[in-house]
């Protein structure tokens, strides 16, 4: 058997014409644009790729995206001062934090001073509470993009079982709830499990596998059940390659559905922000 391919880039296109449709429509009506603000401080190659993506992606949607990029030295007390400032600017629909932050600065406390109404990466206590509940207005992009890759292929997820390799607050956490209100039974495989050294045994028994742990090919393909649904998350270089986590050649003669990497996971993270921002307008509206 050969996995069908989950490609983002694809499912992605189709989510952005409705976005970008919605966006024209609340244009008409509003007589202005859904805005995204970016925070920056200090500059880096890693978030200076993200931010070009965000950028383009927000053009050709019709959302607006500002960059504010603070100097390296600022405190934490004036990256929140300046959230605290675009909490209350009107004009400003969404609003994220470039990773990573410089030292002294507590990710956390910057991400909780973001007004929850504002925050389209999903990463307010109050948000991530409601992905817990279950009727969360966002959460955080990358599990929505892994989640919507899984139903994308269609599978009845009642009852099925799904193995989560990581357990970050950006992916495995928020996602292991998405899918336990989906009533999957879900586990949740970290540093320990790998230490123990039973993650082949966990993968084995994975109907839905999601891997985001950031190792290149740390799961092997021969590890894959058959006719199982993988979503490799990571993203690693070696050499002048992008590859995931996962095996990839041999573990798409096992399943029935595999992300490729890269153009799996990344493109439906960026539109899952996209969507969110274009959200949170029209609550504000
Ligand atoms: P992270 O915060 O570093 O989390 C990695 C997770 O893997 C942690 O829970 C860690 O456990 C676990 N882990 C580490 N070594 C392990 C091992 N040997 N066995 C089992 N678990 C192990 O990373 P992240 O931010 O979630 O990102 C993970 C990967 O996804 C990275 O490659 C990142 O680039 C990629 N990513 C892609 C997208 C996208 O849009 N495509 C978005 C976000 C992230 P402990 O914390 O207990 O050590």
């Amino acid at each position: 058997m050969s996995a069908q391919l989950l490609k983002g880039r694809d499912i992605a296109a189709k989510i952005k014409e409705d976005i970008k449709a919605e966006v024209e429509s609340l244009k008409q009506k509003t007589g202005k644009s859904p805005k995204l603000v970016s925070i920056q401080v200090g500059e880096n190659a890693a978030s200076a790729v993200y931010i070009k993506s965000q950028k383009k992606n927000a053009e050709n949607l019709g959302i607006e995206y500002e960059l504010k990029t603070l100097d390296a030295g600022t405190t934490e007390e004036s990256l929140i001062s300046e959230i605290k400032k675009l909490n209350q600017d009107k004009s400003a629909s969404g609003i994220i934090v470039q990773l990573p932050l410089p030292k002294g600065i507590d990710l956390r406390l910057a991400m909780s001073n973001i007004t929850p109404g504002k925050d389209v990466e999903g990463m307010h206590p109050e948000n991530l509470g409601h992905v817990l509940l279950g009727d969360a207005k966002f959460s955080p992009c990358t599990a929505q993009a892994a989640m919507t890759l899984i139903e994308s292929t269609g599978v009845k997820l009642y009852g099925k079982e799904a193995v989560i390799i990581g357990h970050s607050e950006i992916v495995g956490k928020p996602l292991s709830l998405l899918l336990l209100n989906k009533f999957v039974t879900t586990t949740v495989c970290h540093i320990a499990t790998g230490e123990r050294g039973v993650l082949p045994e966990h993968v084995k028994k994975a109907e839905i596998l999601v891997v985001a742990v950031g190792r290149a090919e740390i799961v092997k393909g021969d590890w894959i059940k058959e006719g199982a649904i993988v979503i490799d998350v990571g993203i690693n270089r070696v050499g002048d390659k992008l590859v995931g986590d996962v095996e990839f050649e041999k573990a798409q003669e096992r399943a029935a559905f595999i992300t490729p990497v890269p153009g799996g996971v990344g493109p439906l993270t960026v539109t899952m922000l996209m969507r969110n921002v274009v959200s949170a307008y029209k609550e504000q509206v």
